[in-house]
């Protein structure tokens, strides 16, 4: 793969980048373990593994150790913590109840298969790809594939030895997992419809391939703070969350310049949940990746290290606030001043996900449709990979929804490729709840969960499909698996919070807390928790129907969900 250049060049620039740190500015951020301004004694576990070795190191040891000789001669440092470099983790026992999570020790939880992630940046994937991933997840994940809400594919029940083999295949067909997981620049979300959208306002692509080439697997960034998200959409819509990644170009119209992208930082969710803030900043699309560079440089050298909850680029930004952060991009990262532009128009419409029939600018169409909770399997995914080929496509692209796209369908071939989606049960006219439902992995494979989340929201898409049949507002629903936030809950409309909950019995049984009227877009902000509002995971379907015939009831012309 491409890396190997790319790290040979960049630990140029990362040992230069370390030198120069020192230089930087001295002073009263010194106890946050910032490097630049000379911390570079390790204050927690963490940080003290990620200077022991780097991560990206710990591939040699898969490939030549741990893949011949078996879980057992796994290096805990390696196993709890390098392995994500390249996309592992350890999956949770199956059999040990949410109520033990937070008790047992991380070994106890620790079963002897992993998760791996794909790293699919943009969401560009070619069928041969697909039917690559598909393969894969029958031969070596007992037929495990979800699309993430990062458009990534997620397996489970990966054994080590399996692993070389895997990554062979992937990067047979230009995919990796580096650093899908992990301290370090992950997948880069991208406009599903980048390139073929009638709207568009720029094609953010070559910026996504360009990031790719400059960072992934380069030893100059793959020891971060903490993770870095990025995000980048040239779409009206404002399709890949950018809210709420550490750093988002956004597709504006400049009334001067023309075409380019409003640069926002600092978004993100889980503790302490802040939305990305503008820099008043317009990027034309070659600039981007020296941008992007800049920001995720800033977040190497001045990104928080002492404490594990504060070390996202989020609470730098809230510290220094957005003059600040803009002025030290430039002056010190960029050396150049950035124009001033404009921010996004409002999205013209509720749905970002690009599910249904969409022409595109060259004539052809595109085809979204809505799996459940983003759950597939590997036989679907080489099936919808044969399908897209059969009607003349050899693109598809997954979405920041977990849902799928297949592009470049002729017009007279769009009614027979949605007669075979759907016959997959895959739907490309979906209810609002199984279009708005989105689920985080949970107890079935998650170490840190307390609930079950997939099968919940499967099942709950289709109590509610049954009892509210006319329902058609857009709506979003989001269930984590614990208090963290990788279905995004905290910007849903109703969002689920798994954890332990007393039924009217005084039994501690599985539920939720509920978050409401949170959103993204048009008015982005987060849900307000429903004091003293918690059911159970038997009461969810009730609850939710009640929520929404009340909202039937009572809403105004043209009111949106939002309790
Ligand atoms: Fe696991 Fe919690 Fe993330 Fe769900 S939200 S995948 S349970 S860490």
């Amino acid at each position: 793969m491409a890396a190997t250049d790319e790290r040979s060049q960049s630990s140029a620039s990362g040992a230069h980048a370390a030198q120069d740190a020192p230089r930087r500015k001295t002073g009263r951020h010194r106890g946050e373990g910032q490097w630049a301004v000379g911390h570079f004694t390790p204050l927690n576990g963490n940080e003290q593994f990620k200077k022991d070795d780097d991560g990206l190191n710990v591939r040699t040891r898969i490939e030549t150790i741990y893949s011949k000789a078996g879980f057992d001669s796994i290096d805990p440092s390696d196993l709890r913590g390098r392995m994500r470099w390249w996309g592992l983790y350890t999956q949770r026992k199956p059999g040990i109840d949410g109520g033990k999570t937070a008790v047992l020790a991380p070994e106890e939880l620790d079963d002897e298969f992993f998760m791996l992630r794909v790293r699919i940046d943009g969401g560009r994937l070619t069928t041969a790809q697909l039917r690559v991933i598909g393969e894969i997840s029958q031969e070596f994940a007992r037929g495990t594939a979800d699309i993430t809400d990062r458009q990534n594919i997620q397996y489970h029940w990966i054994r080590i030895e399996d692993v070389p083999e895997i990554w062979r295949r992937l990067e047979a067909v230009g995919l990796s997992t580096t650093e899908a997981c992990g301290d370090t620049p992950r997948v880069i979300l991208g406009s599903p419809v980048a390139g073929i959208a009638e709207d568009e306002i720029v094609d953010g692509t070559p910026a996504v391939e360009e990031i790719h080439r400059r960072v992934v697997g380069n030893p100059a960034y793959s020891n971060l703070p903490r993770k870095f998200k990025t995000a980048i959409s040239g779409s009206p819509l404002l399709d890949v969350a950018h809210e709420i990644n550490d750093v988002a170009f956004v597709g504006v119209e400049h009334p001067e310049l023309g075409p380019g992208f409003d640069l926002w930082v600092g978004g993100g969710l889980s503790t302490n949940p802040k939305l990305g803030v503008r820099l008043g900043a317009w990027v034309p699309l070659e600039d981007v990746p020296d941008v992007f560079e800049g920001v995720i440089g800033i977040f190497r050298d001045y990104g928080y290290r002492r404490l594990r909850n504060r070390a996202r680029l989020k609470f730098l930004v809230a510290d220094w606030g957005s003059e600040k952060f803009r002025r030290v991009l430039q002056d010190e990262y960029l050396k150049r001043q950035l124009a001033d532009g404009p921010a996004p128009a409002q999205p013209p419409a509720r749905w970002r996900d690009h599910v249904g029939v969409h022409r595109q600018r060259d004539g052809r169409f595109y085809v979204g449709f809505a799996p459940r909770v983003g759950r597939v399997d590997g036989a679907t995914l080489t099936k919808i990979a044969e399908l897209a080929e059969e009607h003349g496509s050899g693109r598809l692209r997954t979405t920041a929804e977990q849902k799928m796209l297949v592009l470049d369908v002729a017009e007279e071939q769009v009614p027979s490729l949605v007669s075979a989606l759907e016959a997959l049960d895959l739907r490309v006219s979906p209810s609002p709840f199984r279009r708005g439902t989105m689920a985080c992995t949970g107890i079935e494979f998650c170490k840190l969960a307390i609930v079950e989340t997939k099968g919940r929201g499967a099942a709950l898409i289709d109590e509610l499909e049954r009892r509210l049949p006319a329902f058609d507002e857009p709506l979003t629903i989001n269930l984590n698996g614990c208090p963290n936030a990788c279905a995004r809950i905290q910007v849903a409309d109703i969002g689920l919070k798994g954890q332990l909950v007393l039924d009217d019995a005084g039994n501690q049984v599985e539920g939720y807390q509920v978050h409401l009227g949170g959103a993204l877009g048009l008015e982005a902000g987060f849900g307000r928790k429903v004091r003293g509002l918690k059911v159970t995971a038997d009461e969810l379907p009730d609850y939710v129907e009640r929520l929404l015939k009340r909202f039937q009831e009572q809403r105004t012309d043209g009111e949106r969900f939002a309790a």
